[in-house]
């Protein structure tokens, strides 16, 4: 008699990989696409995957970065896109030549290894998609070079379009040249604000103002020379306290501050503008890391959360390398990329030596032979980060939306209050406080979306988990590396449920809309079920669930 089949279970529904590739390197900047020519030298058969060119669409949700909605028509034309990408960066060309299955335009939405809760994947996989369909593609050794986002900060206006991040920003103008903007006002005044103006002066738009809340520019003295030269004001000991515009930034309201930090009464200027770009910090990308289980450790020097690796950019799952801006990000590697390659080029190395390609002692003396730069150890970013927020929300209150994707305010989040929109609290709400949570042990971040949804919109969290856990530190009083990193999930890109499956669900699944998604019935156990699956032979044929 054929087995009995449970129709619930994962029988049958392991994924199966489209093809094999001993390599595989998730991102094509600096560091991934030097990770990969290194193997590809070394004669490994890689794969090297990157989401650019964007879709529009995506670019619209400010995924991956925060694009401000600030691009043009430009963006619509993928063969000018993938155009400009391969002459903004002449590597690829390379990797075209020496055979590396170069996959642009594709997404790595998630990553899957044998662990305490999957058992029976025959390899580790990565599963991709573009624009029309997902795959899952099987590999012996991931690189994940997945780079840095842009750090949120909210103020008043925040959500208008023409606010977007540094990386956007810089991505729009120099990548696409697709940025839709004349006059910007920047934030911040490290080394990626000084970039940022640079670039923008060079494209021949405007810097109205870069807006600094210390006593002085905190980038190198080159950069800011270059900038006074233009005349860039550098508005120092200033904060913003508003994007104004109708329907789109017109201008940016600015507060001075005193020397402890303090808004002066009626101090504001109004700056005329159309694009407002926060470039006062970068996040490592550590979703995918996160899904595969990395061990991940909170160095704020580094940027926030990043992998624990060894000087091969190994992480704690031992077929997955991490390197480049997503191993941890600082001023000094924003302006000089050759870091980011020379990380490229060591974990490339140890990865072809993993895989037979190269004696472990030659990869060991090659890995040496890539000059390492000396540089001064980067210091904690947190401190200034948390003075930024904590002066606008001196200046701006509690009113202001930190999850723009759920409504969320600081005070709904701080005060675990469910979005006004829901128009919803109970007694059993209201009885949980920060306090209350905090018994139980450090707050935790995914607690919080549950009670309050920020962080549960289309960005994933992208413009707002840092600002969470900055709020959470202080309302709690905890330094900020005591919150942990709220888990990220697959898929870590939004994708159309079409791309991740396309097709019509089968008769069978049909006859059991109600167990896979109905209420009444969901949470039927599976013991309580009738046997049935109309695909195995000799199964009872369906009973009528109830409430049909
Ligand atoms: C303001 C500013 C100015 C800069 N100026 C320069 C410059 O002049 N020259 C220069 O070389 N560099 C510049 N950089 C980049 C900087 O030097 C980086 O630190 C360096 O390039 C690190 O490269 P990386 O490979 O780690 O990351 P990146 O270059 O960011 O590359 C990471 C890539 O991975 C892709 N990716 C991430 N996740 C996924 C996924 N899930 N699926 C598919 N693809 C994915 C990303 O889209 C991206 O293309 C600048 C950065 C900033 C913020």
């Amino acid at each position: 008699m054929a087995p009995y089949l449970d129709p619930k279970s994962v029988a049958g529904k392991i994924p199966v990989a489209e093809m094999h590739v001993p390599l595989i390197v998730v991102g094509a900047g600096s560091a991934g696409l030097a990770a990969a020519l290194e193997a590809a030298r070394a004669g490994v058969k890689t794969m090297l995957v990157d989401e650019n060119p964007v879709a529009g669409a995506l670019m619209g949700l400010d995924v991956p970065l925060h694009f401000g909605q600030r691009m043009n028509a430009a963006v619509q034309n993928k063969e000018r896109l993938v155009e400009r990408l391969v002459d903004s960066n002449p590597g690829l060309a390379e990797a075209f030549e020496l055979g590396i299955e170069v996959q642009l335009g594709t997404y790595a939405w998630g990553a899957f290894l044998n662990g305490p809760t999957v058992r029976t994947l025959q390899k580790p996989m990565l599963g991709l998609a573009d624009e029309d369909r997902s795959w899952m593609v099987s590999f012996e050794h991931l690189i994940v070079a997945a780079g840095a986002r842009d750090l949120g900060l909210s103020f008043a206006g925040w959500e208008k379009p023409g606010v977007m991040g540094v990386a956007g920003a810089m991505a729009l103008i120099r990548r696409y040249k697709a940025f839709d903007g004349r006059r910007l006002v920047i934030l911040g005044s490290g080394a990626p604000a000084l970039e940022m103006a640079l670039a923008a002066l060079e494209g021949g738009l405007t810097v109205a103002a870069l807006v600094e809340i210390e006593a002085s520019v905190r980038g190198p003295a080159d950069l800011r020379e270059k900038l006074a030269r233009h005349g860039v004001p550098l508005m120092t000991r200033h904060a913003i306290s508003q994007a104004r515009g109708a329907t789109e930034v017109a201008s940016a309201v600015l507060v001075r501050l005193d020397d402890a930090g303090a808004p002066i009464p009626s101090s504001e200027v109004e700056i005329a503008c159309d694009s407002i770009v926060t470039a006062i910090g970068l996040v490592p990308n550590v979703e995918l890391l996160d899904v595969l289980g990395c061990r991940l450790h909170f160095r704020s020097e580094l940027g926030g959360y990043v992998p624990v690796i060894d000087d091969a950019g190994r992480t704690t799952q031992g077929c997955v390398r991490a390197i480049g801006d997503c191993a941890g990000v600082f001023e000094a590697k924003v302006l000089h990329p050759e870091l980011a390659v020379a990380e490229g080029r060591r974990a490339g190395l140890a990865a072809a030596a993993e895989l037979g390609a190269v004696g472990a002692d030659a990869a060991t003396a090659l890995r040496q032979a890539i000059p390492s730069s000396d540089f001064d150890s980067p210091a904690a970013i947190h401190p200034y980060w948390q003075e930024w927020l904590r002066i606008e929300i001196a200046v701006g209150g509690w009113e202001v939306h930190v999850c723009q994707c759920e409504d969320v305010s600081r005070g709904d989040l701080v005060e675990l209050r469910p979005p006004s929109y829901l128009k919803w609290g109970s007694s059993q709400m209201r009885g949980r406080t920060l306090k209350t949570l905090a018994q139980d042990g450090p707050v935790n971040q995914d607690q919080v979306k549950r009670l309050t949804r920020a962080g549960m919109g289309p960005c994933q969290g992208r413009r707002c988990r840092e600002q969470v856990q900055m709020l959470l530190a202080s309302a709690t009083g905890v330094p900020v590396d005591q919150i942990p990193l709220a888990s990220y999930r697959a898929p870590i890109r939004p994708l159309p449920l079409s791309v991740l499956w396309p097709h019509e669900e089968t008769e069978a699944m049909r006859e059991h809309w109600d167990i896979w998604f109905g209420i009444p019935t969901q949470f039927t156990p599976h013991w309580e079920m009738d046997p049935v699956s109309p695909a195995v032979p000799g199964a009872k044929q369906p009973s009528t669930p109830s409430g049909k």
